[in-house]
């Protein structure tokens, strides 16, 4: 997961700049840009005239935490081009076996395959090498070129001569690229090039827990696939609670729909220090929750509590959460989550790329409860979600169907992941 957005003609690095605020959502640890000036295409901080710029803000699934800021250069022949993507490119070691990460070995094939074959044969050609998810924008001395995630597993949006990641980046209306189209943006304005035979498969993860919730993605405001999530949770509820709280930020539209439903008031009981970014994007070392939230005695105290969650990836925070909530004085703490088990790793943009790090794999709800300390603990079904986001979707981590199966391409669930090296 990353942010990536780019924009063309005047202005671009102050819109850039813009952007990249309401990118940092889907990574924190660094902000990386490119721009285009009379001198070509550069990656660092813009200087002088320019005619365009790209922003990346990063979230580490591939190579060493905290460094390898996208975008980076590559160059083949005469075409130069800073190419910054977001997803994994599980296999960039057979790309190029000397590629410190996968964006390196991504912006090397790119410029050589573009320059080779033209851009529609080119980016054909770079889909059928790499397998993993990858939404690009690239820079080059002539163009900003966008291009959408052949499998769709990544979003990728653009307005008038810009492109994001999500919507929320963008001014305007915004269009979604659909999968296996690039659009070309210069002088003369945007253009949709189709380059290969798309599937729409975009992550669950984005509606869940990634994407801003006033993006749109799948032509749906991810904030109304959330309230949905919560009010199905509710109608599975078998247990007499008083208040709903929520893990914040973004349990929190699943919790309000969920409390509404069940006529509880949604309790203020969980507060999250802004200024502590959010956990689950965090290198390890930094995912301590101690310093990102408190309980407020005064909303819990006495009551028995729904601490509703939008996902349960490795609860890393959950156990101190519930041990603040019973010496805060909760006379019980049900955990509920808005979304599945997740019992396989992601190969396609997502930190979990080894099934030891997930907390649900090999566990039933009750001993998950019992090693977590709460007094329950309930998934959404898998066919509620499913119900709810449809059918283009990628399930892979709750059900460990892998969409590059779908594609007659290799398979990757049984096979380590690319990560650190
Ligand atoms: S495996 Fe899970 S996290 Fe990865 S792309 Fe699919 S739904 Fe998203």
């Amino acid at each position: 997961m990353c942010g990536i957005g780019g924009v063309w003609g005047p202005g671009a690095v102050e819109a850039a700049a813009e952007m990249a605020k309401w990118l940092m959502h889907r990574g924190e640890e660094g902000v990386g840009y490119a721009y285009l000036s009379k001198d070509g295409v550069k990656v660092g901080a813009p200087a002088g005239e320019v005619e365009a710029a790209v922003v990346h803000t990063r979230y580490s699934t591939s190579g060493p935490y905290g460094v390898q800021i996208q975008p980076v250069l590559a160059k083949y022949r005469d075409l130069e081009a800073a190419v910054a993507f977001n997803g994994t490119v599980v296999n960039y070691k057979v790309l190029d076996p000397g590629a410190a990460a996968d964006a390196e070995a991504l912006a090397k094939k790119f410029v050589e395959l573009v320059w080779e074959h033209g851009l529609a044969e080119g980016l054909r050609a770079l889909y059928e090498a790499i397998e993993g998810a990858a939404s690009i924008i690239a820079l080059t001395q002539e163009a900003l070129i966008a291009v959408r995630d052949i499998r769709g597993i990544r979003p990728l949006a653009y307005a008038g001569r810009a492109a994001a990641s999500e919507s929320i980046a963008l001014e305007g209306a915004s269009s979604e690229i659909p999968p296996g189209y690039a659009v070309v943006i210069k002088g003369g304005g945007a253009e949709l090039v189709k380059y290969g035979e798309g599937v729409e498969r975009l992550c669950a993860l984005e509606y869940v827990y990634f994407a801003h919730p006033a993006s749109r993605l799948g032509g749906r405001r991810v904030a109304e696939v959330r309230r949905a999530l919560g009010a199905a949770l509710a109608k599975r509820e078998e247990v007499r609670v008083d208040a709903a709280a929520y893990v914040p930020e973004t349990a929190e539209t699943a919790a309000e729909a969920y409390a509404e439903a069940l006529g509880k008031p949604l309790a203020e009981a969980i507060m999250k220090n802004r200024y502590a970014g959010r956990i689950f994007i965090k290198p390890p070392d930094k995912r301590e929750p101690k310093a990102a939230f408190k309980v407020d005695a005064e909303a819990v105290a006495g009551k028995s509590i729904a601490v509703v969650d939008d996902s349960l990836i490795r609860g890393t925070n959950l156990g101190s959460l519930v041990k603040a909530l019973r010496a805060a004085g909760a006379r019980g703490v049900h955990l509920r989550i808005a979304s599945p088990p997740i019992r396989w790793p992601c190969y396609y943009g997502m930190d979990f790329q080894t099934p030891e790090e997930l907390a649900a794999r090999g566990k039933t709800e009750g001993e998950l409860a019992r090693e977590i300390g709460a007094d329950s603990l309930k998934y959404l079904p898998l066919e509620d979600f499913r119900a709810i986001l449809g059918p283009n979707i990628c399930y892979a981590c709750f059900t460990g169907e892998y969409p590059l199966q779908d594609l007659g391409g290799a398979a990757s669930p049984s096979r380590p992941g690319p990560r650190r090296g």
